[in-house]
């Protein structure tokens, strides 16, 4: 008899961005003739920059004939691509990487998701609350945790993300091998300042830990003071990995490629307490269950670090911010602290009520979705998330109804 994983079985059933469709659908049906604007789900609505595109065609050309066609490339990624953000993401800003610890994929998503495989299953993880859910799924199917109970697993070590900490949790007092860091923050919108990210390294020095650090955000930063990269922090290349996407930075959330950092330096330990490098791990399970990216896709990402490139990415997330700000300014004139949206796409606005209730609230008297806070970790519960990935006319209107449906409410 063939026996599943039953960790599976583990995985707390509402998942949020169905549970929203489902209110969202009922909605519709109830009210077909109300327009609906969505500022939920993060995904973006705008083109790809012109350069990609056309890094896009002619790689495409190059398909289409012997001499120039290109099969199987390195899993690891072209180094075209590799070199381009070892200058441009990292050496340009005084972080040390090279190309060669630079992982091309297909999503952060899948490596975010994917990298806890190369931890002992008993490795005592903290992930922060609230939180983007990869972290927490992946490992509750990995088996790192005990079951679901009153909002959350038993096992991970919470680090509660509130606005007395701004959104900013402190190093663990207990004994922690993994943690999970996300800066600018997915769904808070809160940034981590160089001194806050030196503690956190500075820990995970003394406690031989690793740090995962999620930055798939990064190209929301426009406050120069924050760091941009975890390996912009003295001693981090020892103790962290990196996470980086396309999907945010240039509008590759359907076209897909990302990339992960592994430095040569950074290790974890076996059961006799010998250091063994996660470069060389990883190495081998990305060559062993990945492909490479897409040869096309791939040149289409090495655009972004044109000149043009560089320009049209930075107009089209100015663009977002811009709508951020306008949500911000909303929401603050109703009388609601808000959150984010200053070096991140999200605000995080603390609606004083059950925020279910407010997503009901919204949807019901102003046609809108937002994402209710409770999804994304106990400590969401009282906020909702607003996402600035919309078109200008889009947030307008959307904060036009808003303000009708809240100041009579
Ligand atoms: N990390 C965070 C924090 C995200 O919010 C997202 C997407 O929403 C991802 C990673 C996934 O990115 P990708 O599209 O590269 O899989």
């Amino acid at each position: 008899m063939i026996t599943i994983n039953e960790h599976y079985l583990k995985l707390n059933s509402s998942y949020l961005f169905s549970d929203i469709a489902k209110r969202v659908e009922a909605f519709r049906k109830a009210h077909p003739e109300r327009e609906i604007i969505r500022l939920g789900i993060g995904d973006v609505t705008r083109a790809l920059p012109a350069a990609c595109i056309e890094a896009f065609h002619s790689a495409t050309d190059e398909m289409a004939s012997d001499a120039t066609f290109h099969g199987y490339g390195d899993e690891q990624g072209y180094g075209f691509l590799k070199e381009k953000v070892a200058e441009h993401d990292f050496r340009a800003r005084g972080a040390d990487i090279s190309p060669n610890e630079i992982f091309i994929s297909d999503g952060a998503k899948c490596d975010t998701g994917n990298f806890q495989e190369l931890f002992s299953t008993d490795a005592r993880i903290a992930i922060p609350d609230p939180v983007y859910p990869v972290y927490v799924d992946s490992n509750v199917m990995a088996g790192r945790t005990g079951r679901f109970e009153n909002g959350r697993y038993t096992g991970i070590y919470y680090l509660e993300s509130t606005a007395a900490n701004a959104f900013v949790p402190e190093p663990p007092s207990e004994h922690v091998d993994l943690v999970y860091l996300c800066f600018p923050n997915n769904p808070t919108g809160a940034t981590i300042t160089h001194a806050r990210l030196a503690a956190w390294v500075d820990w995970a020095r003394a406690n031989r830990a690793v740090i995962l650090y999620d930055a798939a955000y990064v190209a929301f930063i426009r406050d120069d003071s924050l760091p941009q990269s975890i390996f912009e922090i003295p001693g981090a290349r020892d103790v962290a990995v990196e996470f980086r996407s396309y999907s945010k930075t240039a509008g590759f959330t359907g076209t897909r490629c990302a990339y992960t950092v592994v430095p040569a330096s950074c290790v974890a330990y076996d059961s006799s307490g010998r250091p063994q490098s996660l470069h060389a791990l990883w190495n081998r399970r990305h060559t062993t269950k990945f492909n490479g990216v897409c040869y096309m896709v791939q040149r289409a990402a090495e655009a972004v670090y044109t000149p043009e490139g560089a320009r049209q990415v930075r107009e089209i997330n100015d663009f977002y911010l811009a709508n951020a700000r306008l949500i911000v300014n909303a929401f603050s004139d109703l009388g609601y602290s808000c959150y984010g949206g200053k070096d991140s796409p999200y605000v995080w606005v603390d609606v004083r009520t059950n925020s279910w209730e407010f997503f009901d609230l919204l949807l019901d008297k102003a046609g809108v979705v937002c994402t209710p806070g409770a999804g994304f970790g106990r400590c969401g519960e009282g906020f909702v998330r607003i996402s600035a990935f919309n078109s200008r006319e889009g947030v307008e209107k959307a904060l036009d109804r808003v303000r009708a449906a809240l100041k009579r409410a």
